[in-house]
């Protein structure tokens, strides 16, 4: 849990000196202070990303967009960047080492991102300022009256600010333009409804509560606005959703700071997928007598994709749903435990619980995580209830979600996915620095940049590792089932393919069609998954690829520590040592364990 120190009046009270540049006996201290000072520098630099990870402060300013505001955070990140490198490496902790690559990696993308990928200028979704207004006013982390009043400062700026953004954007895509359309026209309702219902609920005199109100009819015009101007734009001159082969590399450089190249990893997800046809083959070909009289047909993914089909029909019934999941943790703690595979702490057990109504409708099943700014939050695993489905849309997504999935998504998720490794992420930023009175949570860099790679790289390899191991296997058997395998292989082609997928649309030119084709076809997924799937392939770039990036280098990691180990190589020490730096790029997390290993 991150234990963050409530008292943020302190925080602005700091003075923010620069870091002594003069060696120190211990530069650990100094670069501590730096990476205190920078966060708040940061803060005031972007009040609306501080307010969306708790930090208030400066909630009543809402930032205009613009050239003049683009240098001066150029200006910043260079600025930064030139301090940081002020620090000697190798004077540095290991955990100080990766939240200095951490920053430096965030400052030189950032000044990319300005300077080269411009995304202010084609992606108008980018240009949106009601959901910030709508966390303001339903997050209590604060009296009613007070969000108003920092609200009421905040909204003068939304009319300048939709004006700005109209003079930034130059060749907007269509896709982005019409995801802009419908987030800024769904988001209205803020400034039409909910402040001028909640106003009314406040002490305001009539007069504050009228001009409130006016300002509030000005936002709602400039937003309306908006959206009027975007579909009046003539596409001819549209920039292509595509990002191009050039800033597709480099995007993928600086957002999952890999050891491999974007070429790389694509390479490398066409081989898997290949490789996972030939082994869902194998174990088709071996069950097909057990589930049908027909005969197989001569077509192997055709013959793969009835077994799936059969298969999926073994599911919970949705009233035990939740149930299901929650009878399932403690078996994967004692299979953890039995097997020695990672130590996980008994005083922070998982807690399961019902998914909270503003979550309601998405079903499945999540974490939620207190930000670093909130001081004793729970960690949550959401799980979603199908009450009031239909008959039809339950039992779809529960074939989706059938009898082997549930198990492999509950090890992403829980354990020992992404809960275990957020419980070490938390306990190695406690562990690294003295916590003072009055300064931010030690790991407050990995908990705002945390390298999203490693995160999903590690929830997607324990999926492997627990089946490696045994997982799921019948008593007096130490593999699972041939149908687990089958099933498993299937959700792996899920991450193998969102790689292929991001990569040929945004480099190689891939048609719709052909998407669909590739998603239905040979990774088994249904018609509505693969168009959702599209789409978001268009709306974003890269973060597609996240999962199966990390999970290659995990693996490759683990297996270049077996062989340079030899047989001192322990899996549980391995994966408590990996976790142990906390959410930082794999290849610097590799670095460092090399670095480590006892020399012959
Ligand atoms: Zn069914
Ligand atoms: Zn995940």
């Amino acid at each position: 849990m991150n234990k963050f120190i409530s008292a943020l009046l302190c925080l602005i009270l700091l003075s923010c000196s620069q870091p002594s540049t003069t060696t120190t006996p211990d530069q650990n201290a100094g670069f501590d202070a730096y990476k205190q000072n920078f966060i708040l520098r940061l803060w005031k630099l972007h009040p609306g990303w501080a307010s969306s990870l708790g930090y208030h402060n400066f909630d009543s300013v809402l930032v205009v967009p613009g050239k003049d505001r683009l240098n001066i955070e150029k200006q910043f990140y260079l600025s930064e960047r030139d301090s940081l490198s002020k620090f000697e490496m190798k004077d540095l902790s290991d955990f100080n080492q990766t939240d200095w690559h951490l920053l430096s990696d965030f400052l030189t993308g950032s000044i990319w991102g300005i300077d080269t990928l411009k995304s202010y200028e084609w992606d108008p979704s980018a240009y949106n300022v009601c959901g910030s207004f709508s966390e303001m006013l339903n997050n209590n982390y604060d009296s009613l009256d007070r969000r108003l009043k920092s609200i009421s400062i905040r909204l003068h700026n939304v009319p300048a600010y939709y004006q700005a953004a109209k003079s930034l954007l130059l060749n907007p895509s269509q896709e982005h333009t019409q995801l802009a359309i419908s987030q800024n026209e769904g988001g209205v309702s803020i400034f039409e409804k909910e402040i001028p219902d909640a106003l009314a609920k406040t002490n305001f005199t009539e007069d504050e509560k009228k001009q409130i109100l006016a300002s509030c009819d000005l936002a709602s015009k400039a937003v309306l606005d908006y959206a009027q101007w975007l579909k009046s734009l003539n596409h001819e001159h549209a920039r292509s959703f595509r990002l191009g082969k050039t800033l597709y590399d480099q995007k993928f450089r600086y957002d999952l700071a890999s050891g491999y190249k974007a070429d790389e990893i694509y390479q490398k997800a066409l081989a898997r997928k290949k490789e996972l046809h030939q082994k869902m083959f194998v174990i088709t070909k071996q069950l097909w007598n057990k589930y049908s009289k027909a005969e197989m047909p001569s077509d192997s993914l055709a013959a793969i994709k009835l077994l799936i089909d059969q298969l999926s029909s073994n599911h919970v019934k949705p009233d035990s749903f939740q149930t299901a999941i929650e009878k399932q943790i403690p078996e994967l703690v004692r299979f953890i435990r039995e097997k020695n595979l990672i130590y996980l702490d008994s005083t922070k057990p998982l807690v399961v619980r019902k998914e909270p109504a503003y979550m309601a409708g998405f079903a499945g099943a999540s974490i939620s995580s207190p930000g670093p700014y909130d001081s004793n939050g729970n960690t949550y695993y959401n799980v979603g209830s199908l009450n009031g489905w239909t008959n039809e849309r339950s039992e779809s997504y529960l074939r989706e979600y059938n009898h082997y999935i549930l198990q492999i998504l509950n090890i992403h998720e829980a354990i020992p996915g992404h809960y275990t490794q957020l419980i070490y992420s938390n306990q190695s930023a406690l562990g690294a620095a003295e916590h003072v009175a009055g300064t931010a949570y030690p790991g407050i860099i990995k908990s705002v940049f945390g390298n999203g790679a490693m995160v999903e790289g590690w929830a997607v390899y324990t999926e492997l590792m627990m089946l490696e191991n045994g997982y799921g296997a019948p008593s007096g058997k130490n593999s699972a089932d041939p149908e687990m395998w089958l099933m498993y292989y299937k959700w792996n082609l899920r991450s193998t393919c969102n790689t292929i997928l991001d990569h040929d649309l945004h480099v190689n030119n891939l048609s719709k069609e052909a998407a669909l084709a590739m998603l239905t076809k040979e990774a088994f997924q249904q018609q509505a998954e693969a168009e959702g799937k599209w789409r978001r392939a268009t709306l974003s770039q890269v973060q597609l690829c996240s999962y199966f990036t990390g999970f290659s280098e995990i693996l490759a990691l683990r297996e270049e520590l077996k062989e340079k180990m030899g047989k001192d190589f322990d899996l549980k020490s391995f994966h408590e040592k990996f976790l142990s730096y906390g959410s930082a790029p794999v290849k610097y997390i590799r670095e460092l364990m090399l670095k480590d290993l006892p020399k012959h």
